[in-house]
């Protein structure tokens, strides 16, 4: 499939699909690691992000769990987290997503019935570069008199009112609008009171507007057995409009010096809860929103457990091709690999299935970019992410064969002497078993040998690694490790 590139595969995604999330077995608990914006389409062979990052995390998942290619924007909508995250979460569109919907949702603020929330995004007109949207509010505030008026951080307002956005599309000039405004209207403007001369100037300096288009409102297909650790941004919005239960940790900001180990110790928080009330046999679900792992929903109903990581798409939007590596390491480094190693020691704390001890149910650990969004053009890309999808409890690849038939060896050489033992009762089988114990204990470090060489050559998550795999759909996915497990 040529980079970037609209596949012809309208067919794949039924519009307004609504699955019903289940885990991969009762009691199991599905980790996402959403990686916004990470993946980019791969130019004139020039290594891509996800390439070029340093993550022993994430190569040891794909070492050992399984990659696929994941379509996560419909073929009929744009490319970005709007779409990409519902499509993960289970919803896919059936058209543009409200983005102010989102971003109120997001932040808590109140849209009354009858009423719109708007977001704007406010750039220079000279290179269409983001600005700082506080500049924008002296001038909006004339023009729009009857809209309450949020500032969201960066370059993005909110505008809510009954009243339509009037003039603002297509684009207008801002300096034009602050400067045919009279000198009364702009004196009596409430924004106004806190923006000094200087923010004044730079209204006139030529901003544009750029107001998104209405969209539908996601419905509450989910509910809190499914926990959203985000930022207040478009993943918590969107998530706590399709009814999932949201858990900002301070310092958690979407962007690049975000406080990952914050989001990772919510995520084990909900997990060791989760843990804990299984094991106490603790059930019921409530549905809303807590401000961290302590109140909310009984802890043994939780299924799903979402961490967003928004620093990649932001650093990519800012054309920082270093901040976006750097920010695919951090949350390797601060995020994949702590709930890598919880769920291995949640595996462990119940047995082995190799044994025959294990009663834990399947848990799952996937990682996967939303959507692409290209340092060098700052711009988001439609084109299918890769994914990787591990199990603690999985050993699908030769990686985890060989330290594993290592450990079984010596147990093997245990058990031979004690069946040839038998041998008086079972004269016939047991020499032949315990002729194979020696050929067994050889096996091993010759398997184990190979890990090294496996894991070298083993794909990572990135976007070459999956080129030529058949697509997927999120809600394939689901139903693909509910199979599996
Ligand atoms: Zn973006």
């Amino acid at each position: 499939m040529p980079d970037g590139g609209v596949e012809p595969a309208a067919a794949e995604c039924e519009r307004g699909e609504a699955a019903s999330w289940r885990p991969a077995q009762a009691g199991g608990v599905e980790l996402l690691v959403i990686l916004d914006g990470a993946s980019e389409p791969p130019r004139d062979g020039r290594p891509t992000s996800l390439e070029r990052a340093a993550t022993p995390a994430l190569d040891a998942l794909c070492a050992e769990g399984a990659l696929t290619r994941l379509r996560t924007v419909a073929p009929w909508l744009e490319a970005g987290s709007e779409h990409a995250i519902p499509a993960l979460l289970g919803w896919t569109p059936p058209a543009s997503v409200d983005r102010g919907a989102v971003e109120a949702a997001a932040r808590g603020i109140a849209v009354e019935d009858g009423e719109r929330a708007c977001r704007i995004d406010v750039r220079h007109a000279a290179d269409g570069a983001r600005a700082d949207a506080a500049q924008a509010l002296p001038a909006l505030a004339v023009a729009l008199p009857s809209h309450r008026l949020h500032l969201l951080g960066g370059h993005r307002l909110l505008a809510v009112a009954r009243a339509p956005l009037p003039g603002l599309d297509p684009l207008v000039a801002f300096g034009a609008a602050l400067a045919s405004a009279p000198a009364s209207a702009l004196a009596s403007a409430p924004a106004l009171a806190s923006a000094s001369a200087g923010e004044r100037d730079v209204a006139r300096e030529g901003l544009t507007l750029h107001p998104w288009r209405e969209g539908i409102v996601p419905p509450r297909i989910l509910d809190a057995r499914t926990v959203v650790i985000a930022a207040p941004g478009a993943a918590a919005g969107l998530a706590r409009l399709l009814g999932a239960r949201v858990i900002t940790p301070a310092g958690a900001t979407g962007r690049p010096g975000s406080d990952l180990a914050a989001k990772a110790a919510a995520a084990l928080g909900v997990l060791r809860d989760a843990t804990a009330g299984a094991s106490n046999g603790a059930a019921g679900a409530r549905c809303g929103d807590g401000p961290g792992p302590g109140p909310g929903p009984g802890p043994a109903s939780v299924e799903r457990i979402v961490v967003h990581v928004g620093a990649p798409d932001e650093a990519a939007h800012e054309h920082d091709a270093a901040a976006k590596i750097a920010a695919i390491e951090a949350a390797d480094r601060d995020l994949i690999a702590p709930l890598a190693a919880a769920l291995r020691a949640r595996a462990g704390a119940v047995g082995s299935p190799l044994d025959g001890t294990a009663s834990r149910p399947v848990d799952t650990l996937r990682v996967c970019p939303d959507h692409g969004c290209d340092p060098a053009d700052g711009r988001h890309d439609a084109t299918p992410v890769p994914c990787v999808t591990w199990s603690p409890q999985s050993a699908p690849r030769t990686a985890q064969a060989g330290p594993r038939f290592e450990t079984d060896a010596p147990r093997a050489a245990q058990t031979a002497p004690r069946i040839a033992a038998d041998a008086p009762r079972t004269a016939k089988t047991a020499p032949r078993i315990a002729a194979d114990a020696p050929r067994a204990a050889q096996t091993a470090p010759r398997i184990a040998a190979d890990a090294p060489r496996a894991a070298q050559t083993a794909p990572r998550l990135t976007e070459r690694a999956v080129a030529a795999l058949p697509l997927t759909l999120p809600v394939e996915l689901a139903t693909s490790v509910r199979a599996a497990a």
